[in-house]
């Protein structure tokens, strides 16, 4: 590998670009005095990294950059760009070419790149290690610097052998190593440290965590126990419910109809006292008969007054008619009667000669007066006026008579009628007296069983009660159970033993022992204080992790001082043992050299053991 150019801009007296091809392996730059030729080789010192502003003449970054002349003016930025040849690859990079370039500003900021591409000051630093191109891996020895040879100390000597030796690299490296060293020795520590400080408070944890895990088994053994109790309570109060339900049904139903049967009684009751009332009715009936009886017996006298005056008429009609009679049989002169008979056969003849029926009826009606003529003619002149007066009076008391006998006959069967309404009413109303009496002892008797049944029913509801009572108390302790251990526990219906389906108990014992049982444990679940458990549990996984990588940290760290320690063994062996040959090497041509310079005699360069 060789220097392939080197290109100044800007720095110190090259104000133009200035660009100096290498292109044989000796190169000698000559001027007059202060034409900036020691500016070349500082411009190479600069753009190598050299950081001794003091070393490059100068006392800040600035003093580095043009500064201006008569003709041109000052510059803002200074850069220097060296090429090297590649095309052996001894700097550990890919490019036939290695471009390594330095610019520096006024503020006295400074850039670095490696093949344009910008880079830190430690990269072009490992870079010329690499290729033994330390600061000191080249010499410039600028002028009066041959006395600062001579004059070095051992240690300083030392250190020029080394550089001149190649040897500078492993240096670098092993005071890199020490320093990752001492780094990693520091972290260990720094590690360390921070899981001393995280220990107690792990232990901590570990307790907490160890305590929840209790409590969490105890939280699971609750549970079990929980749905058993459940299961068998719910059970329980099914049963009792159903139990009280069917206990209730038949005095419910007896209870409705004996509450219609006294209803029924109560009308009976409630009717025999009206039929006491109806015995105003009775005596109003009697009233009624007596009248009519009154007027019966008064129309009876009635009919007898007129019966007594029909006879008397009668009797006196009677006697007038046989007086009568005897005028019937009277002796008439037969000449008389020959007269009429003649009178009459006149009468007749023409009756048979007329055709006209009016002259017909005419003559018939004058034989039928000449006849009552004749009659009346030989009768005794007797008054008939006086039988007409007792036929009419016949006549009228018999109408009267007939009246009132139609009067008595309605009497009579509105008596018998009003009669046969009283003995009806009168036996309903016995009747209903009757009923009333035994319609008050069923009453009795109802109300009796009423209670009874009402007695049955009373305790059926106390029972009813406490049940109801069971209930709540089972809702929330479902409900704190819940809470306790989750939903799981809740859904205790599909619940089994392992022995099998959980059935009814015949004891209610065995449960209350269930109940103290699952008290006891909620009251030494609560004392371990559950609930920041899960907290806890994060927190300590999240520590212990936390402990698990710094104790990896540590164990890696270690391993890489272990190997750091082991490289600077190697490192120091390898210098050594390179230095001791180098000095050997050296030594053959310090020699020669002397005896050229001085004509004879002989140089070593010998090692001091401090
Ligand atoms: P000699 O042989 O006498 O040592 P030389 O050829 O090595 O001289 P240098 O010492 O390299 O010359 O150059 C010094 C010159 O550089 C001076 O003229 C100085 O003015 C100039 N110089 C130094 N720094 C700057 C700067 N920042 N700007 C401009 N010119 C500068």
């Amino acid at each position: 590998m060789y220097l392939k150019s080197l290109e100044i801009f800007g720095f110190k007296s090259f104000a133009k670009k200035s660009e100096l091809l290498f292109t044989s392996p000796i190169t000698a730059i000559v001027g007059p005095n202060g034409s900036g030729k020691s500016n070349v080789a500082e411009a190479f010192r600069f753009v190598l990294g050299e950081q001794s502003i003091k070393s490059l003449r100068g006392k800040k970054g600035e003093d580095l950059i043009f500064n201006g002349s008569a003709k041109v003016g000052k510059l803002n930025r200074a850069g220097v760009k060296v090429v090297f040849d590649n095309s052996r690859r001894s700097m550990p990079i890919d490019f036939d070419e290695v471009t390594i370039e330095r610019v520096v500003h006024r503020d006295g900021v400074n850039e670095y790149f490696i093949n344009g591409t910008q880079v830190r000051l430690r990269d072009i630093a490992e870079l010329l290690v690499s290729a033994h191109i330390g600061a000191s891996g080249h010499h410039i020895i600028s002028q009066g610097e041959a006395d600062r040879i001579l004059s070095a100390n051992p240690k300083e000597r030392r250190e020029m052998v080394e550089d001149a030796l190649g040897l500078k690299i492993y240096q670098y490296k092993r005071v890199e190593s020490e320093k990752k060293l001492e780094k990693t020795r520091e972290n260990i520590e720094k590690v360390a440290s921070m899981r001393r400080e995280l220990a107690p408070h792990l232990k901590f944890l570990r307790k907490q965590v160890e305590k929840f895990e209790k409590a969490q088994a105890l939280k699971e053994e609750l549970r079990t126990l929980y749905k058993e109790y459940l299961k068998r309570e719910d059970l329980y109060l099914k049963h009792q419910k159903q139990f009280i339900e069917l206990e209730k049904k038949a005095p419910l139903e007896e209870l409705a109809i004996l509450d219609a049967e006294l209803v029924a009684a109560r009308a009976a009751v409630t009717k025999a006292h009206e039929g006491t009332g109806r015995s105003h009715e009775l005596l109003a009936l009697e009233a009624k008969i007596k009248i009519e009886r009154e007027k019966k017996d008064a129309l009876y006298r009635d009919m007898g007054r007129i019966e007594g005056e029909l006879n008397g008429l009668q009797r006196s009609l009677r006697r007038y008619e046989e007086m009568l009679k005897a005028e019937d049989t009277k002796m008439i002169p037969l000449k008389e009667v020959q007269t009429i008979q003649q009178e009459i056969d006149v009468v007749l003849s023409e009756s048979v000669a007329t055709s006209d029926p009016t002259r017909l009826k005419e003559l018939l009606r004058s034989i039928k007066d000449k006849v009552s003529a004749f009659i009346s003619r030989h009768r005794t002149q007797t008054d008939t006026r006086e039988r007409d007066n007792y036929l009419a009076e016949i006549e009228k008391l018999t109408g009267e008579r007939s009246a009132l006998q139609s009067l008595l006959d309605s009497h009579s069967s509105a008596q018998v009628e009003l009669a046969q309404n009283y003995e009806e009413l009168k036996r309903s109303i016995e009747k209903e007296k009757e009923g009333g009496l035994e319609a008050e002892k069923s009453i009795l008797k109802i109300m009796a069983r009423q209670s009874e049944v009402n007695g049955r029913l009373s305790s059926l509801r106390a029972f009813e009660e406490k049940l109801t009572l069971e209930k709540s108390d089972f809702d929330r302790e479902l409900q704190e159970a819940g809470v306790m251990l989750g939903r799981e526990v809740i859904h205790f219906e599909q619940y089994e033993l392992p022995t099998g389906p959980i059935t009814l108990e015949p004891e209610r014992a065995p449960q209350l022992d269930r109940r103290r049982t699952i008290e006891k444990m909620k009251i030494r679940l609560e004392e371990a204080g559950l609930g920041s458990g899960e907290d806890v549990l994060k927190e300590f996984r999240e520590s212990e992790e936390r402990d698990t990588f710094l104790a990896r940290e540590v164990e890696d760290l270690e391993k890489s001082a272990a190997s750091l320690e082991q490289l600077i063994a190697e490192l120091k062996t390898k210098l050594d043992v390179e230095f001791e040959q180098g000095i050997i090497k050296i030594n053959l041509q310090f020699n020669a050299f002397f005896q050229v310079m001085f004509g004879g005699g002989t140089a070593t360069l010998q090692l001091v053991k401090e």
